[in-house]
């Protein structure tokens, strides 16, 4: 029987090999930092989402170290049986306030957070609307509650406003015990473009077709807005956006996923989103990492954090465009190198680690086929020699990329 199970797998394994999309774990043997131990090397590490420098900050550390001291190690059962500790409710309320929301909640993953939270507001009755370029937790979440699905192309408004105008016709021929609903979903940084959503143009939209907004901020958080809170503050409207989420994993420097908005979308989050009612709280070290981390955001080694972060951001870009490279416009952590073919972006990854760079090539499904690209992130943590050794290495191969 395994046989027949393992004869079916290699045959589907050769195929992702023959398509250049095969995957494979690399061991790291130290934390996450800019020079990272890979297979007995050292290596330049430009792929971490650790944008701030935070993961491996003895704040953080220590704040885990006494949440383990006094929670223990485990959370011991889910939020709603008796998990909900002391440390999920801290973390929680700073989340909101950071955040300048009325209420959070705190999920295992930002993976979860999505998936949970859009099957809770949604089922067949409803539309979900949302961009062709957002992460997979969001596209998961969509196809798993059941709604229609729309994608629209990505930033295109009227690809968009034509959706909503279908959804509008649609929902108001149905009839049934409640009204239908539409959702439109977007990152506010695209993860792996690193380019930013239209979001005043998203926010009218919905407001002129009565939609609700959920974005993204997963790779914004920490970084943009007068405090920090992200790219909805930048642009001004994060009070016109029905559901906020986030990582803590990225520029958090630590693990977990999070929603907040209203006290009323929370209360109706812990009765109806099945990826936190039906899963283990997230452990104390997790979670009282987190917090430490939200809090040091929000300080002047926060503004510290970032303001470091976009001088080497800005080095990286300048560097490669004197080079030659022709990137993106915005300012944003993540620089796309895209290369195009699958196999000459994993060539290219692997001529990089042998000149001691470590920056992994995405492919498909993460991008669409054909799309592969040198997915270059930028952290705090980067001095600036570092920079100065990438940007070397990247012109000399700029042939290749
Ligand atoms: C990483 C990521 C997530 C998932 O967050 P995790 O905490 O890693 O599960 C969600 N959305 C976007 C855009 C991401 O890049």
């Amino acid at each position: 029987m395994t046989s027949d199970l393992n004869n079916d797998l290699c045959d589907r394994l050769n195929s992702l090999r023959e398509q250049g999309l095969y995957r494979e774990l690399r061991r790291i043997n130290s934390p996450q930092l800019p020079h990272t131990q890979v297979d007995g090397r050292t290596l330049l590490n430009f792929s971490s989402n650790d944008y701030l420098g935070l993961a491996n900050d003895p704040v953080l550390k220590e704040a885990a170290v006494k949440g383990i001291e006094r929670y223990g190690a485990g959370s011991g059962a889910s939020r709603l049986v008796c998990g909900s500790l002391a440390p999920h409710h801290e973390l929680e309320q700073a989340i909101a306030a950071f955040k300048g929301a009325e209420a959070a909640l705190a999920f295992s993953s930002g993976y979860v957070s999505a998936v949970g939270t859009i099957c809770a507001l949604l089922d067949a009755h409803d539309v979900i609307v949302i961009d062709k370029r957002v992460h997979a937790c969001i596209v998961d979440g969509a196809r798993l509650c059941g709604a229609e699905l729309r994608v629209f192309a990505h930033n295109d408004l009227d690809h968009l406003a034509k959706a909503l105008r279908w959804a509008d016709r649609r929902n108001s021929g149905l009839s049934g015990k409640r009204r239908p609903r539409t959702l439109i979903v977007t990152e506010s940084v695209f993860s792996m473009d690193g380019d930013f959503a239209l979001l005043r143009d998203l926010v009218d939209l919905k407001e002129k077709h009565g939609a609700w907004l959920m974005v993204d901020e997963a790779h914004a958080t920490g970084l943009y807005g007068e405090k920090r809170r992200g790219l909805a503050e930048e642009f001004g409207i994060a009070g016109q956006i029905e559901v906020q989420m986030g990582t803590l994993g990225k520029a958090l420097g630590s693990a977990g996923g999070y929603i907040c908005g209203s006290r009323t979308l929370i209360d109706y989050l812990v009765n109806r989103a099945r990826s936190f009612i039906f899963s283990t709280a997230p452990v104390p070290a997790a979670v009282a990492a987190a917090t430490a981390a939200v809090q040091l955001i929000q300080s002047d080694e926060g503004e510290l954090r970032r303001n470091q972060l976009w001088a080497r951001v800005d080095q990286v870009k300048n560097g490669l465009i004197a080079a030659g490279f022709v990137l993106p416009p915005v300012r944003s952590a993540i620089i796309p190198l895209v290369v195009g073919d699958e196999a000459k972006a994993v060539e290219a990854a692997a001529v990089l680690r042998e000149q001691g760079v470590l920056i992994p090539a995405i492919r498909y499904p993460t991008v669409a086929r054909g799309q592969a690209r040198l997915r270059l992130t930028v952290s705090a943590a980067h001095s600036a020699a570092d920079a100065g050794q990438l940007v070397a290495v990247l012109s000399t191969l700029k042939s290749k990329i």
